[in-house]
């Protein structure tokens, strides 16, 4: 078969389509008379001069011209359509009146601005909000840019799934890396242990060891320990690892099938309607202080599986609301800020977080399965500087056997956290637990889990692409040997922050970024036709600007599938239009208004991105006034504490003023000035914004951002919050 086309000599040929097959026939029509315009608009607009068309076309007559000129426009109108349908059915395919006055803009759901290089000067150009758009990469953030060196582990004489642990190195491997030479003479020791406290771990049942070659058979064991030591030489290992595993429970079972609307079992495949009845695991794969753009900049491999291969929703205008870890995963999991976490469930100091109420205990009392895993028990966002659980939050916590680990086999430790946790990176480690859930549980038990990576990349610009290859792995698996999986999981794919430190942070768009997490969503295929108004919300809102408060309420929207139905989500949208004030927190499966401020959606000045901002002298008044000012009141926070040297401002750095879209400026008159400068003794370097308003007052807005390590110089303090800011007098 042969079709209409402009061939590689740029000479128009006619079409010859002899086949019977319609659908290819009219393919081949569209894509001849697709050449043919291509071809006509560049005869006239390209330097490329291509052969002109004229001399066949005047040889027909006019009324023949008119029927071709008729058939093509027929034909262009179709495949308009046609097009039109297949990139995106638009919204009001699947339902018309929803689009109220006050939500009635251009779609915006086109495929193309799915990826990062979304050609537009905003990624939120809403009334309420425009939020500048940055490359992925141009000269100056290149600079920035350098491949890390690979983290070199010791290789893992072991390895584990979730149904055995076997040697996985040759003889001679053994032999190279941990200097045995008869390899035959290894016996391995488990000792299963669990938790008692976040800070304490014991021992429990019995040891069991086995000898090379043979594998061990996982039966009940959480956590275990192994050595490995030289039969004979007992008392005198030679090797030491952690594994984690995934067994069931039987206290939780029984707590799952006591309750009154237990469904024996999710059944996998299940006609649009019954899908519409069912749990849907819940995955999220968090991933610390990575933005959105250097999640494309550092790891493309995994961004492009999960936006070509996965179809994943990106969310273009998440702004963080808080400083660091703590204050953007307390919305996200609570729905509150921290002040209203403390004033809710954390009556002093010393306060535990049994009593809050976590998006998780909502999982766990709809009959799913909870999981809570983050990889540095150091940094742990529940006990840096805090006091963490009692009781153990969720039914599977991984709190315990990352501190073992961490303290047992943990090294290459390079400045916050340590980069080997035996064999492994600890990313690694985290993802292989997932795969352990994914196996064990399946698609028939609904599971919530939150999966938290923080190790690697907390403090390293250019450490995610170390991960890259990890992440994009327990992707491709998931979709591709666990297919049943995917199609009962929502799987999200968050940060908190941008990178918080180092010299890229220092920059205009580094400061940005430090406001603009990622977030992805990964909905089952089918989730699109049964729930198409939730759907097309979601990606409406791509180009809204949004928050950790909006992905609560947006987590719990899967507790209650039928409240995504088309009818339900007509009947919540109208009442979010009559709402006064907005929510701060609005699900992201209804329409975020084109109106929303960063202060409807509870995000400080000192964090909101949606400001254009014009730079401004370093020796103008009220960079002078905004910086002296910020330095007091971090002076002011440290009273108390007089271990902690007075701080002096030794220079101003860069300084910028807010432009705040119009509708807000009208109500408010004020400057909000941002300055990043450093103070003396210790070079501590700061970032505040500052709003200084009509009377000349200064306010601080959000707290003063640290741009710089601490490191050491802190220790004589133990608030999380005040070794950002204490140099200790020696
Ligand atoms: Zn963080």
């Amino acid at each position: 078969m042969k079709c209409g086309g402009v061939n590689n000599n740029n000479k128009f040929v006619t079409a010859n389509v002899r086949t019977k097959e319609r659908s290819v026939l009219m393919l081949c029509s569209k894509r001849s008379i697709i050449s043919s315009f291509a071809h006509r608009y560049r005869s006239s607009h390209s330097v490329h001069h291509y052969k002109p068309l004229l001399p066949t076309d005047r040889r027909m007559g006019p009324l023949r011209k008119k029927k071709t000129r008729f058939k093509v426009l027929l034909m262009m109108g179709t495949v308009f359509v046609c097009l039109l349908y297949v990139i995106e059915r638009p919204f009001w395919w699947d339902y018309d009146a929803l689009e109220a006055p006050l939500w009635n803009e251009a779609l915006e759901t086109r495929d193309d601005e799915q990826h990062f290089n979304y050609n537009s000067s905003y990624f939120v150009n809403t009334v309420g909000c425009k939020m500048p758009s940055f490359p992925v990469t141009n000269e100056q953030i290149q600079k920035f840019i350098e491949r890390p060196e690979p983290i070199d582990c010791v290789p893992a004489l072991l390895e584990a799934d979730e149904r055995w642990i076997w040697f996985q190195l040759s003889a001679e491997d053994i032999e190279r890396h941990y200097n045995v030479t008869n390899a035959s003479m290894i016996q391995c020791c488990i000792r299963p242990f669990e938790r008692l406290t976040d800070q304490e771990e014991h021992q429990v049942g019995n040891e069991s060891c086995f000898d090379y070659p043979e594998r061990f058979t996982v039966r009940e064991e959480e956590f275990v320990m192994v050595n490995c030591h030289h039969a004979g030489a007992r008392g005198d290992p030679f090797y030491w690892d952690y594994f984690a595993f995934v067994p069931w429970k039987k206290s939780i079972e029984q707590r799952l099938r006591s309750r009154k609307d237990h469904h024996p079992e999710m059944v996998e495949e299940k006609g649009d309607r019954q899908q519409q009845e069912q749990k849907l695991n819940v995955m999220i794969l968090g991933i610390d202080a990575v933005s959105r753009l250097n999640l494309h900049r550092q790891m493309n491999q995994t961004t492009d599986y999960l936006l070509n291969t996965l179809n994943g929703i990106e969310m273009f205008g998440y702004n963080k609301v808080g400083d660091n870890t703590f204050p953007n995963m307390v919305p996200a999991l609570t729905g509150l800020d921290i002040e209203e976490l403390g004033a809710a469930c954390l009556p002093n100091a010393s306060s535990t977080f049994d009593l809050c109420q976590f998006v998780w205990n909502k999982f766990g009392a709809a009959g799913y399965r909870t999981v809570y895993a983050e990889d540095s028990s150091a940094m742990a966002t529940f006990n840096y500087g805090k006091k963490g659980f009692r009781q153990q939050p969720t039914d599977y916590y991984l709190r315990n056997f990352f501190r073992q680990m961490e303290s047992s086999v943990g090294y290459n430790k390079k400045l916050n956290a340590k980069l080997c946790l035996g064999g492994r990176n600890p990313t690694r480690v985290l993802l292989d637990y997932a795969r352990k859930l994914v196996k064990t549980f399946g698609a028939r038990e609904p599971v919530f889990s939150l999966l938290w990576a923080v190790g690697m990349t907390h403090d390293f610009f250019n450490n995610p692409s170390l991960i890259d290859d990890d992440y994009r792995q327990v992707l491709e698996f998931m979709n591709e040997q666990q297919r049943h999986y995917l199609n009962r999981t929502v799987l999200i794919l968050m940060s908190d922050h941008g990178i918080r430190w180092g010299s890229f942070r220092n920059t205009y768009q580094g400061m940005m970024e430090e406001r603009q997490p990622f977030l992805i969503f990964v909905l089952p295929v089918w989730f699109r036709a049964v729930y198409p108004a939730a759907y097309h919300n979601l990606r409406r809102n791509r180009l809204r600007l949004t928050t950790h408060f909006d992905l609560y309420e947006t987590l719990k929207e899967f507790l209650d599938l039928a409240g995504l139905s088309t009818e339900s989500i007509r009947e919540r949208t109208e009442e979010l239009l009559v709402a006064k004030p907005i929510p701060r927190g609005i699900s992201l499966f209804l329409p975020i208004p084109a109106t929303r401020t960063c202060e409807d959606a509870g995000i400080a000045p000192h964090w909101c991105t949606c400001h254009d901002h014009k730079p401004l002298a370093k020796n103008d008044h009220q960079v002078i006034q905004a910086a002296r000012f910020a330095v007091d009141r971090v002076n002011h926070l440290l009273l108390d504490y007089p271990q902690c040297s007075v701080l002096h401002l030794n220079s101003i750095e860069d300084a910028s003023v807010g432009m705040s879209p119009e509708n807000i400026t009208a109500k408010h008159k004020f400057s909000d000035i941002s300055v990043r400068f450093v103070t003396k003794p210790g070079d501590g370097e700061f970032e505040a914004t500052v709003r200084i308003d009509s009377n000349n007052d200064s306010f601080l807005t959000g707290t003063v951002s640290r741009t710089n390590l601490y490191g050491k110089q802190s220790f004589c303090v133990d608030d999380y919050r005040l070794k950002l800011y204490c140099y200790c007098a020696r």
